[in-house]
């Protein structure tokens, strides 16, 4: 059976159970103590190659390369299809919530119910805090954390992968410039550590199915009181729709420029979009993004080197449309009124906020909070503001990623057709090598 089809499997019955669950008084604590760290153990097994899977892919898919110059045009084209598709991202979240209004709907009830619900939620007000903090550096600021001042540092931090990107970029670099003969037995190194770590991600992936299992029976037994989530349908409808508009727009990217067959680049890239949808977290999927879109799509490793790590960290569609319809929504319902100024600035900072947002669950939330504050939303509402959303972000933030994974995907598809980097794709298997090691 294909991987997808089981991981989906996994899913449903993830679902299901988590759903049997809340019957029970029990039901909850059963499934965190002993159904979550299934998950989680698989998280953090993701998260563990995803930084050695970085440098030693991208220093040798940069040391491959026969011409420098070629570098220099991956970055360009990387960055401006980077910015078109979160602008595209962002008009087709205004133009929904405009069009739309879900705002306008929300009583006063439900308003003041929710308030009372989240607006004291240590989820809600770590948010704010978070983002505070975020605020508070300088203009370039980010452009200065992109560069480390000690490798291991980098090495050791999650959150730092632009810094590892740096290194490797770096690294690699001076590599060329010593010459292919001197260079040899470090790029032996790496490309044989790159074959290893592409190989801890298929085993890793056996474990997937039941680890999607444990992840959403997680997710259904802490998910709030259903009847605040209604008041929230025509919001999460129309944030579902708009994340639902930007895949179909990555299939016409796909059909029109990568020349392939949209549903076939789907049925490829799936796993990783499934795992988005259960890890929420664009991060932790990387290495089975990277994995998928070289070996099954066959897009070169040259090419999904680099565009898929810098895209994990500062390409997001799906946040972007997320908070262009989030803050609109905020407004409308508490009545703060937006002028076309303040769209447009919800359009320039949105741009930012998913520049520097982490790819981690619920940076997005964070995100929104400096795109309030950039529109002028009074400070004292903003609590009030997200308690209104919080209630759905866990389930809105599982969508959402799945289309930061996708677009990462297809923008790396797009730069390996022009560079003519895109071949017939060859998958591996775990199993490939095992009966040489089997008596
Ligand atoms: N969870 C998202 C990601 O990792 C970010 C967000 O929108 O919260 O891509």
């Amino acid at each position: 059976m294909a991987l997808h089809w089981k991981i989906v499997i996994g899913m449903v019955a993830g679902v299901i159970f988590g759903f049997v669950m809340t019957f029970f008084d029990w039901g909850s604590s059963f499934v965190s103590d002993w159904v979550l760290p299934i998950g989680t153990i698989f998280v953090r097994l993701l998260k563990l190659i995803a930084v050695p899977l970085i440098l030693a892919s991208l220093i040798k898919g940069i040391s491959d390369l026969k011409d420098i110059a070629k570098f220099k045009d991956m970055g360009l084209r990387t960055f401006g299809l980077y910015m078109m598709t979160t602008v595209v991202a962002i008009f087709i979240g205004l133009g929904l919530v405009n069009t739309f209004n879900p705002g306008n709907g929300i009583s006063e009830e439900t308003i003041s119910s929710l308030t009372d619900t989240y607006a004291s939620d240590s989820g809600v007000t770590s948010k704010i805090a978070t983002a505070s903090a975020q605020k508070e550096a300088g203009p370039l600021q980010f452009v200065v954390d992109m560069v480390p001042d000690n490798l291991f540092a980098a090495l050791s931090n999650n959150g730092l992968m632009l810094q590892v990107i740096f290194f490797a970029i770096f690294f690699a670099i001076s590599m060329l410039l010593i010459g292919e003969k001197k260079a040899k037995p470090i790029k032996q190194l790496f490309d044989t550590l790159n074959d290893v770590i592409l190989k801890m991600v298929d085993l890793i992936m056996l474990f997937a199915p039941y680890a999607v299992f444990a992840l959403l029976s997680s997710v259904v037994v802490s998910s709030n009181n259903p009847e605040l989530l209604v008041a929230l349908m025509k919001y999460s409808f129309l944030l579902v729709f708009g994340l639902f508009v930007m895949i179909l727009f990555y299939m016409v990217l796909v059909k029109f420029v990568v020349k392939k067959n949209p549903f076939w680049f789907i049925k490829q890239m799936s796993p990783a979009q499934l795992l988005a949808f259960s890890t929420s977290s664009s991060a932790a999927t990387l290495p089975v993004t990277m994995e998928r879109l070289e070996e099954h799509v066959g897009v070169d490793q040259e090419v999904s080197s680099f565009v898929l790590p810098v895209g994990a960290t500062i390409n997001m569609d799906g946040t972007s449309v997320y908070q262009a319809i989030a803050a609109v929504f905020i407004s409308q319902a508490l009545g703060f009124d937006l002028t076309l100024g303040n769209q447009l600035t919800i359009i320039l900072t949105a741009l930012l906020a998913s520049i520097g947002a982490a790819a981690v669950p619920g940076a997005g939330m964070v995100m929104l909070v400096i795109v309030l504050e950039s529109i002028g939303f009074p400070s004292e509402k903003l609590a009030i503001g997200l308690a209104l959303i919080f209630a759905v972000d866990r389930p809105l933030d599982m969508c959402r990623t799945v289309v930061n994974v996708t677009g990462d995907a297809t923008v790396a598809s797009i730069v390996a057709k022009k560079l003519n980097k895109l071949h017939d794709p060859k998958p591996k298997n775990w199993d490939d090598h095992l009966d040489a090691i089997k008596k």
